[in-house]
C-alpha cells in the first residue's frame, strides 16, 4: 500500500529497499526508539506501514540537525530527510521489510514532543486491556492493531465491491427508527419535540431492508451499524456491524448461491480460499453430530447414540434410558483424554453441568489396555466391545456420556466437545465454513413459557408446514439458513413472509394481540399489502468474520473504539452523565 502524494513525506516507513540506495527521501512518524552509540544516533520511525532505521553520524549532517536527534524521545512524532543507503556489513535486519537500507539524516523537523505512553507501542506487551482502552489511540499504532484495521478495511471493501459487481446497491437505512423486536433489548433514545416518545437504535435493518425490496429496489446491502442491549458475554459487543443483505424475485438457493459467490470473491481478495458450494448441513444433523447448530468440523469427536448398545444394559440408568420413549444415551470419544487421572476426569462433571447435565458417566481406556470406569463393573463384555467399536476408541481414549432427551443430550455433548477440544488443544487447520439450514421455526421460550421465533418472526415457514403452524408449531420447519466459520454463527438470514396474512398468523403464535401487532408492525403489514415480491437475505457479522480472519479470539481486537464488558468507552468514559438541563429538554426525570 503506498501513501504516495499529498502527504508532507516522499515515502512510508515501510516501503524503502535496497532499489532506492541513493535516492533523497523524505519520512514522517514516530519515534520507536533512539539509541546512542559512541556519538552516532539511530532512530527506529514507525508510521503505520512500518518501520525504518533513521542514521545519524556529526560528521555527515549539521551540529543542529545531530543536536535535535539527540533530543527526541520515544513517541514524538519527526519528519526526516536524507539518502537512503545500504546498512553496513553485519547490520542488515532479514526479519525487517526495510532491514536491508537505513535512512542517513541531513534534516530533521520535530513535530510535536510526547508524554511517556502507559505501555510500549510493541506487539507483543505484558499490560491490561482496560488500559489499551483507555488510551487506544496509542494502542492503535501497534502494528499488530494497525494490521488488524487495515485487514478488516480490506475485507469490507472486497465485500462492498464483490456486492457492487452483482448489481447490489448499497442503501443507507435510518438509525433512528422504531423500537422492533429481533430477539434482545432495544436502546432507546428520547424524542425532544415529542416529550414521552422514544425512537430506538436499529437491532439490525431488517423491516427496512423488506420494505426496501416491497420499493423494487431488488439487490440491497449496507455495511450497518446495528445496536442490542444485551448483557455482554465475552464476544459480543452494545454495538457491531453487519453486512447486510436483501433480495427479491429469489428462491433460497438463489440467495444461498449468490451468498457464496460474494463471501468466496470478498474472502479470496484477502487471500482465504472458501471452496464452493459450500457444504450444508440440516439443523437436527448438526445437533446430532456435533451437539451444536455452529460446530467446527475440524475438531472431530462426533456424537453418537449408543442407545441401542444398552437395551439389556445391567446399569440402570442407561437401561431405562433405553427403554423409554424419547431418551437417548449418546457419547464422544476424546482422543488421548483416557490417559488423565481419575480426579481430573471427575471434575468434567462440573464442565457437563454447566450445559445441563445431572452427571457425567465415562469410560477411560488406559494404554496399557485396561478400562477405567465408575460403571465398568455394571456393563458386559459384550457392551464394552459394542462400544469400543462404534466409537472407534483406542487406547488412551475417554468416552463421555449423555442421557436424556434428544436436544439435552446433544446440547451436553456438544458442550464437552468444544471443551475437550480446548483442553486437549485439537489442533484447527485453514478455515471451516459450512451452511446450517433448516432451522425449526420456532423454539419453546422456558422463561417466558411462550413460543419465540428460532430467526425472527418474519421468517418464512416451510410451505408443508404451514397447515400445522397452530396445532404443531414446534415441529414446523423453515427457510433459513446459518453462515458457520471455525465453530462461530458468522452470518444468518432466511426467506420472509411476503405476505400480510400469515405474517399475521405468526405474530399471533409469538403471542402478539392483533392490536400489538398493528402498533408495532402496521407498516409492514400494509408494505406487504401493496404487491411484496418473494424475497430473503442475510445478514454477516463483520466484526467476528475479521476477528475469525485476523486468527484472534476477541471481537474487540478487529474495533477501533470498542467497549468494555460493562458497556462503558474507557477513553471517553461513556456513558456518563448529563446536565439536568439537557434532560428537562427531553421531558426526563432520573429516577435514581
Ligand atoms: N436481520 C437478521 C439478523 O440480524 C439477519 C437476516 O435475517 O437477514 O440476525
Amino acid at each position: 500500500m503506498a501513501i504516495d502524494s499529498h502527504s508532507m513525506h516522499t515515502h512510508t516507513c515501510g516501503e524503502l529497499r535496497a532499489d532506492n540506495i541513493g535516492q533523497t527521501v523524505t519520512l514522517t512518524g514516530w519515534v520507536r526508539a533512539r539509541r546512542d552509540f559512541g556519538g552516532l544516533i539511530f532512530i527506529d520511525l514507525r508510521d503505520r506501514e512500518g518501520l525504518t532505521q533513521v542514521f545519524f553520524d556529526p560528521d555527515l549532517c549539521s551540529p543542529e540537525v545531530f543536536a535535535a536527534a539527540e533530543t527526541v524521545r520515544p513517541e514524538w512524532p519527526i519528519l526526516v530527510e536524507g539518502e537512503v543507503r545500504h546498512r553496513i556489513e553485519g547490520q542488515t535486519n532479514p526479519n525487517l521489510a526495510t532491514g536491508e537500507i537505513e535512512l542517513l539524516c541531513t534534516r530533521v523537523e520535530v513535530l510535536n514532543s510526547s508524554k511517556t505512553p502507559p505501555f510500549q507501542i510493541e506487539d507483543h506487551i505484558e499490560t491490561s486491556e482496560d488500559l489499551r482502552l483507555k488510551y487506544r489511540y496509542l494502542d492503535i499504532r501497534r502494528p499488530k492493531m494497525m494490521s488488524n484495521l487495515k485487514l478488516r478495511s480490506d475485507f469490507t471493501f472486497a465485500i462492498r465491491q464483490a456486492l457492487h459487481d452483482r448489481a447490489f446497491m448499497e442503501v443507507e437505512t435510518p438509525a433512528l427508527f422504531k423500537s422492533t423486536p429481533e430477539g434482545a433489548r432495544d436502546f432507546l433514545v428520547p424524542s425532544r419535540t415529542q416529550p414521552g416518545h422514544f425512537y430506538a437504535l436499529p437491532q439490525s435493518p431488517q423491516l427496512l431492508k423488506q420494505l426496501l425490496m416491497v420499493g423494487g429496489v431488488e439487490r440491497y446491502y449496507q455495511v450497518a451499524k446495528c445496536f442490542r442491549d444485551e448483557d455482554l458475554r465475552a464476544d459480543r459487543q452494545p454495538e457491531f456491524t453487519q453486512v447486510d443483505i436483501e433480495m427479491s424475485f429469489v428462491e433460497q438457493d438463489d440467495v444461498m448461491g449468490a451468498l457464496e459467490d460474494v463471501l468466496s470473491d470478498a474472502f479470496a481478495k484477502v487471500g482465504v480460499e472458501m471452496p464452493t458450494p459450500l457444504r450444508r448441513l440440516s439443523y437436527w444433523d448438526a445437533m446430532d453430530t456435533y451437539g451444536i447448530d455452529k460446530p467446527d468440523t475440524r475438531i472431530g469427536m462426533e456424537l453418537h447414540d449408543v442407545t441401542s448398545i444398552f437395551a439389556e444394559s445391567g446399569f440402570k440408568l442407561f437401561a431405562s434410558a433405553a427403554n423409554a420413549e424419547g431418551q437417548h444415551i449418546k457419547a464422544i470419544c476424546a482422543p488421548g483424554a483416557g490417559v488423565w487421572g481419575r480426579s481430573k476426569i471427575d471434575k468434567l462433571a462440573d464442565v457437563a453441568a454447566s450445559f445441563g447435565a445431572k452427571g457425567l458417566a465415562w469410560v477411560a481406556f488406559k494404554e496399557n489396555g485396561a478400562v477405567q470406569s465408575p460403571i465398568a463393573k455394571f456393563l458386559s463384555d459384550a457392551e464394552m466391545d459394542a462400544l469400543k467399536a462404534e466409537m472407534g476408541a483406542n487406547p488412551g481414549d475417554l468416552i463421555l456420556f449423555a442421557v436424556g432427551g434428544r436436544l439435552q443430550t446433544d446440547e451436553i455433548l456438544g458442550g464437552m466437545r468444544n471443551h475437550m477440544a480446548d483442553v486437549l488443544e485439537i489442533p484447527r487447520e485453514g478455515h471451516d465454513f459450512l451452511w446450517v439450514v433448516d432451522f425449526p421455526l420456532f423454539h419453546w421460550d422456558e422463561e417466558r413459557q411462550a413460543y419465540a421465533a428460532e430467526h425472527q418472526p418474519f421468517t418464512q415457514p416451510n410451505e408443508e408446514d404451514i397447515d400445522k403452524l397452530e396445532t404443531d408449531p414446534l415441529a414446523c420447519g423453515s427457510h433459513t439458513y446459518d453462515f458457520v466459520m471455525d465453530g462461530y454463527e458468522a452470518g444468518g438470514g432466511g426467506m420472509r413472509i411476503h405476505n400480510a396474512e400469515l405474517q399475521m398468523r405468526i405474530l399471533k403464535l409469538l403471542g402478539f394481540t392483533p392490536e400489538r401487532a398493528r402498533a408495532q408492525f402496521g407498516f409492514l403489514m400494509d408494505a406487504l399489502e401493496y404487491g411484496a415480491p418473494p424475497m430473503g437475505g442475510f445478514a454477516l457479522g463483520l466484526d467476528r468474520v475479521c476477528m475469525l480472519l485476523a486468527g484472534l479470539d476477541s471481537i474487540r481486537d478487529v474495533m477501533a473504539f470498542p467497549k468494555t464488558s460493562s458497556g462503558s468507552d474507557l477513553m471517553s468514559e461513556a456513558p456518563s452523565e448529563v446536565t439536568d438541563a439537557q434532560l428537562n429538554e427531553l421531558s426526563l426525570r432520573t429516577t435514581l
